[in-house]
């Protein structure tokens, strides 16, 4: 992400923010162990400052975030220099960076054709330097700032996946393993519940945890947590013997066979008693990298510990030796980081959006930025409440999240760099789209408009009305609607099936094929069931789920319309809520025409009359969530399918969800499921389950 960058002044203010705000960070990172800032975010405001000062150097400070290897934590235990500096990783946050850094390293080895890489997990805890001599562990180190580090000793000897004597017949004098000590998430959710109780502040991730553990000054403490450690660096002697020779064996007498790659390392590693994480893979060449890193970005949900990349390692050792440092970095590794869920970026503009109920929501208009997988360049405010309490500007820094298939939003504001000359952001008093005043009830949070024919409210109702899970029209988008609506051609729904292919001719870039297509796909509409009617009307609280809940109890719009709210409130799965509202709904005269009309133009607004065909043991009472593209059912009919036998299907996965039926493409509705433990169906599975035994 670039500063807001029109003059030079500007560069200079953004650069000594954006410094401040990463020492206070590095601070509470490194030596509180409670940072208040995401890492993703953290690493993006430092690629800022770095990109800054590359074109900058001038503004470059010996001080400056950028330059130093880690933070030196204040602390009560004994300072202990490297023999070799625990270097951190460059970071790369996507395929494209990683091709950047191959094409980098080999136009240091111009020489080089034949390699090839080691992928481990980023394992998310503390790396630790442990010093055996002769077979025994004598030092536990942890990385500090890189060159000097704490003497943990004594903390190191309760991680039980450390052994304190190497599992070596005739150990050579001096070894140095290198490896991650990290807490398994069972334990760090069980501390942070003993420290909810006893009223402590809890810790924000495990890496900090784990890192507060090892600097624990009580041992018995220590013990208690159950840390873990992955072993994944080897060193002989007291320098990195291995990296001056890249052959020789440093222990002639030692039955060891020599290590010439780390995937040698990582097996002697095993062989010596330590652990080494199971899922580290040899890979030819970047393109099975990238499947790997692909993967994990999905699959670390299931491991019992946190992982935030990917390590990408050359595996020769010769060849690492070649290539040696930066200030910095190994040239020969680089971290592969998960796509970001939350980000940096700054606001252009706030303006707002009329939705189809006529709530009025605030849009935060910023700098395109990756967020999970995707560019976005919009996020939702909520309403003028949330701007109020975010207090954002046009101008501001803020964070953005978005998580799978989550709508992005602004989570905070980063007010440190806000820059001088920006004004609290005032909703507007009249609806941008017709003019009228808005309203907004003393105890709600939405603002609305209320002009029932305000235009923006029409095109979300025919959007809404067209799309895919109601009456499905193709052909029917927003560009199309914003000119059916603009060129007063529909005033409502109904309107649409009164449509002919002369009128559409009048439009701009309309042709014949065209037009005539619209018409017959509109008219094939007529065919859709009830229950897609129901959800095509567009009811608050009335989801594509519960429309099919109410049209089997309901089976025509008569016996809809006659409920009252205390009947409508008995269906299954249909609260309080839901039910006044499709009251409220049907009682409205002007819904009561839009109903006429459309039967009048044959929609189907009655349906046969389903009960469920036969509970089914296996089904009934059980909570479904259906994701993805299913290889033959459309996903309505196989909840129709689970409704019918008893089952209950709902929008989104909680711990109350039995089962989750997946197609292709599922999202972040699985990843849920993976960290709940919930068990998956495939279509298959699930045709099974719905067959009782004959
Ligand atoms: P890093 O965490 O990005 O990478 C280096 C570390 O990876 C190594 O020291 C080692 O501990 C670890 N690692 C895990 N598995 C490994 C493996 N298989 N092989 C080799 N190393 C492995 O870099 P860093 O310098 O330790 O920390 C910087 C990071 O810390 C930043 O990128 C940021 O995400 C985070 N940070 C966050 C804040 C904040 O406020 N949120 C502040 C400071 C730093």
């Amino acid at each position: 992400m670039d500063a807001v960058e029109q003059t030079t002044a500007d560069v200079v203010q953004r650069v000594q923010d954006l410094r401040k705000l990463l020492w206070q960070a590095n601070y509470e990172y490194y030596v509180l162990d409670a940072p208040t800032m995401p890492d993703a975010v953290y690493d993006q405001l430092y690629r800022e400052l770095q990109n800054l000062e590359a074109r900058h150097p001038e503004l470059i400070t010996p001080d400056s975030p950028t330059q130093r290897v880690g933070d030196r934590p204040a602390s009560q235990f004994v300072s202990v220099k490297h023999n070799i500096p625990l270097y951190s990783l460059e970071n790369a946050f996507s395929n494209d960076d990683l091709a950047k850094w191959q094409e980098r390293w080999r136009r240091v080895v111009p020489d080089v054709t034949e390699f090839d890489y080691v992928c481990e997990l980023k394992i998310d805890g503390n790396a630790l330097a442990l010093t055996y001599e002769n077979g025994l562990l004598v030092r536990g180190v942890t990385r500090g700032d890189g060159i000097a580090g704490e003497d943990i000793t004594q903390n190191v000897k309760t991680i039980r996946s450390i052994p304190l004597r190497l599992n070596l017949d005739n150990p050579p004098p001096v070894v140095e393993v290198r490896g991650e000590a990290f807490l398994p998430l069972s334990s760090f959710e069980q501390i942070n519940q003993e420290r909810e109780q006893a009223g402590e502040a809890l810790f924000a991730n495990p890496r900090n945890a784990a890192a507060g553990t090892l600097r624990q000054l009580d041992s018995k403490i220590v013990a208690r947590r159950k840390l873990d450690f992955f072993a994944y660096t080897l060193h002989f002697g007291s320098g990195d013997l291995r990296l001056e020779s890249g052959e020789s064996n440093p222990t002639p007498d030692s039955p060891l066979p020599t290590p010439h790659s780390q995937w040698d390392c990582l097996e002697l590693l095993k062989q010596m008693g330590f652990r080494v994480n199971p899922e580290r893979q040899q890979c030819a060449d970047l393109q099975t990298v990238q499947t790997y890193c692909d993967r994990w970005s999905l699959d670390r949900t299931r491991l019992p510990y946190m992982t935030d990349g990917v390590v990408v390692k050359i595996n020769s050792l010769a060849l690492q030796a070649q290539l040696g440092f930066t200030q910095k970095f190994p040239r020969w590794a680089i971290a592969l980081k998960y796509p970001a869920e939350e980000a940096p970026t700054i606001i252009e503009q706030i303006s707002v959006n009329v939705g189809r109920t006529g709530a009025v929501t605030p849009l935060a208009e910023m700098r395109p930025v990756q967020l999970a997988g995707t560019t976005v360049s919009r996020a939702t405010l909520h309403n003028s409440d949330r701007v109020a309490e975010l207090d954002v500007r046009a101008g501001d820094t803020v964070i953005v999240r978005k998580a799978g298939e989550i709508i992005p939003e602004v989570v905070r504001v980063l007010f440190e760099l806000r820059p001088e000359g920006t004004i609290p952001y005032q909703m507007p008093t009249h609806c941008p789209d017709c003019g009228q005043g808005l309203v907004k009830p003393i105890d709600e949070a939405v603002t609305r408009c209320i002009n029932a024919s305000c235009p923006a409210i029409l095109r979300g109702a025919l959007v809404h009305w067209a799309s895919r899970q109601a009456l499905d029209i193709n052909g029917l988008g927003e560009k199309l609607v914003l000119q059916f609506v603009d060129t007063g051609l529909v005033e409502s729904v109904a309107d649409l099936y009164d449509i002919t292919v002369d009128q559409l001719l009048h439009l701009e870039r309309m042709g014949k094929k065209s037009a005539e297509k619209l018409v017959q796909a509109i008219a094939d509409s007529k065919h859709q069931p009830w229950a897609r009617v129901l959800y095509g009307l567009g009811i608050r609280h009335v989801g594509s789920v519960n429309a099919q809940i109410l049209a089997q109890r309901f089976t025509s719009v008569e016996a809809l319309a006659a409920a009252d709210v205390g009947a409508i409130a008995t269906v299954f799965g249909i609260g309080q809520e839901i039910a006044q509202s499709v009251y409220d709904w049907f009682q409205n005269p002007g819904n009561q025409q839009l109903i006429q009309r459309l039967k009048t133009a044959g929609l189907q607004l009655a349906g046969d009359v389903v009960q469920p065909t036969q509970t089914n043991a296996a089904i009934a009472g059980k909570t479904f969530v259906v994701t993805g593209t299913l290889p033959t059912l459309k996903r309505e009919d196989a909840k129709a399918l689970i409704q019918n036998a008893g089952g209950k299907v709902t929008d989104s996965v909680s711990k109350k969800t039995d089962y989750l039926v997946v197609g292709e493409d599922a999202g972040s509705k699985l990843e849920k499921a993976q960290s709940l433990g919930i068990p998956q169906l495939s279509e298959a599975d699930l045709l099974t389950l719905l067959t009782p035994p004959a």
